[in-house]
């Protein structure tokens, strides 16, 4: 079974949307279109955040979904591998003892579990080398695929100042097949919906959301669950990195290198402002790691009203079980080997901004004749009046939205 890579990941249920534009207000990117009425998804410009299906109330933004894939698969009796992100240990609190987590999944089918941590390990360590064999320049961090994509799609000048490397996935799945061959298939299992479309190097992508309705499918419970291993090699520092400064607590850099040289941002308003100022040229020489979501511990494939700070205590607690238990010998020798290289590639989506003239046409056609007429309520999902006019004159919105 041949992986393709869904075209559209985030998608309108028609006839639940109310529209009530609070997807539009909430979209980082303005890839919502409201047409004949209903908030459709521009699929161009969608980065998938997932941020809309977070928001909307009527349950009528969402994601496509992989379980039937997965299962598809893990039916066909091809040995099937199971690689699971580090926020494992945030999205699974009722499942203290790891093994038993990696028990279930082997109940559901998969041959082996792997830590996605592991991979961050070894991405850590790259990060490291290329900080240090470029000095004077500053590198963006292409781990969060929704960051790759929003900087090919909206500051696409900025691509060549990507951290020219994989994801922690990536790096995993390119270390299974350096042991394990090609044959196996590879099943990421994390937060994230963004990862649904970055790489074809993994056969399918599961959210933990999905991951938890297989096994309720399944009837696999915990107490029912002997114990399984891990495949090596276990993660180390890396088990830290899906919370606020993650990668930076993976690094290894030297002295007050850390906050001279690197600006941690994250979440979908601190992450466009960072960018915009790495864009102005303000930062200099600065190198921004980023994630858009509030740590991957909060991603949009996570278990819904989850508390970040109790999230967060959990990822440190394993992190600090992996630190007793594990060694980051793995990383030096299989970093050593391993190409964790990554190329990215321009999608240019901005859109022209209208003349004066035509926003003052489109202004007037919603009954705006003068400054005392903007309200700048936000009703309809923009900030300002005017900027709900250039949306209209640019086909992403319509007047009656007012
Ligand atoms: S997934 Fe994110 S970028 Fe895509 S439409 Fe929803 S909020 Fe906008
Ligand atoms: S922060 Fe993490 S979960 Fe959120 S989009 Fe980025 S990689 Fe995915």
């Amino acid at each position: 079974m041949d992986r393709k890579k869904p075209k559209g990941l985030v998608y309108t249920v028609k006839d639940l949307c109310r529209v009530c534009y609070t997807c539009v207000r909430e979209c980082p990117v303005k890839a919502i279109k409201i047409i004949d009425g209903q908030a459709e998804v521009v699929q161009e410009r969608c980065i998938a955040c997932g941020n809309c299906t977070r928001v909307c109330k009527q349950g009528a933004k969402v994601y496509v979904r992989s379980a039937d894939r997965v299962r598809q698969l893990l039916d066909s009796g091809e040995e099937t591998f199971a690689l699971l992100a580090p926020s494992y240990a945030a999205e699974f609190a009722e499942i203290p003892d790891s093994r038993i987590l990696v028990g279930m999944l082997v109940r559901l089918g998969f041959s082996r579990v792997y830590e996605v941590g592991m991979g961050a390990d070894l991405v850590s360590r790259a990060y490291e080398t290329l900080y240090d064999q470029n000095p004077g320049r500053a590198f963006i961090s292409s781990d969060c695929p929704a960051i790759v994509s929003f900087v090919e799609k909206y500051y696409p000048g900025l691509t060549g100042s990507m951290a020219p490397l994989v994801s922690p996935m990536v790096a995993t799945a390119r270390y299974v097949r350096s042991v394990e061959g090609s044959a196996p298939r590879l099943v990421f299992i994390g937060p994230c919906i963004a990862k649904k479309g970055e790489s074809d190097e993994v056969d399918e992508v599961i959210t933990f959301e999905e991951v938890r309705e297989m096994l309720s499918e399944a009837r696999i419970r915990p107490g029912r669950t002997v114990p399984a291993d891990f495949a090596p090699p276990l993660a180390w520092k890396g088990a830290g990195f899906p919370v606020n400064r993650g990668m930076l607590q993976c690094m290894d850099l030297p002295g007050n290198h850390v906050e001279q040289s690197v600006i941690v941002a994250e979440g979908r308003v601190h992450f466009q402002e960072a960018i915009r100022e790495f864009a102005s040229g303000s930062l200099e020489t600065m190198h921004l790691q980023l994630l858009c979501c509030e740590g991957c511990i909060m991603g949009p494939g996570t278990s819904r009203g989850g508390n970040k700070f109790v999230r967060r205590k959990r990822v440190l607690d394993h992190l600090q079980r992996r630190l007793e238990e594990s060694g980051e010998e793995h990383c030096r020798e299989s970093g050593r080997k391993l190409d964790l290289s990554a190329r990215f590639a321009v999608d240019d989506q901005r859109l022209a901004d209208p003349s004066e003239d035509e926003i003052t046409k489109v202004l007037q056609e919603m009954g705006k004749f003068s400054p005392n007429d903007h309200l700048d309520c936000g009703a309809c999902g923009y900030d300002t009046c005017r900027a709900h006019a250039v949306a209209i004159s640019q086909g992403l919105a319509e007047v009656d939205m007012c």
